[in-house]
């Protein structure tokens, strides 16, 4: 089943890939189930932010409580590649959480995973 994604979530996180250059920006993906409505952004607190992100666990916690208090879920993470396509990496195999979907914005464009980088497919609405 394909995910919804808003076309003006997928504008705001080109803006935000292009404003974090060199760095890779990141943020959670929200929403309910198969449909995303919002994407967080938060500061890569990694120390490489060229090649790596992170989102700070005291951030994943605090996302966490405001989206239940919105009635909503963490659906996945999104985050860019500076330099290089939209490939699910080996890093982002490495750290990814199993039920998370994965929204990589690259050099290429946008490509949506689940956790085991296999193309999930999406359904871009207005
Ligand atoms: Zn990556």
């Amino acid at each position: 089943m394909a995910v919804i994604l808003p076309a003006r979530v997928l504008l705001d996180l080109k803006a935000r890939a292009d404003a974090q250059q060199p760095y890779e920006c990141c943020g959670l993906l929200v929403g309910t189930p198969g449909v995303v409505e919002q994407a967080w952004e938060f500061a890569n607190s990694s120390p490489d932010p060229v090649r790596r992100y992170e989102i700070s666990p005291a951030h994943l916690i605090s996302a966490q409580k405001r989206a239940r208090a919105a009635t909503r879920q963490i659906l996945g993470v999104y985050h860019s590649h500076p330099d290089s396509p939209a490939y699910f990496s080996p890093t982002d195999l490495a750290n990814a959480v199993p039920w998370f979907l994965y929204l990589i914005i690259g050099t290429d464009g946008w490509r949506l995973y689940d956790a085991h980088g296999h193309t999930v497919e999406a359904t871009v609405i207005e």
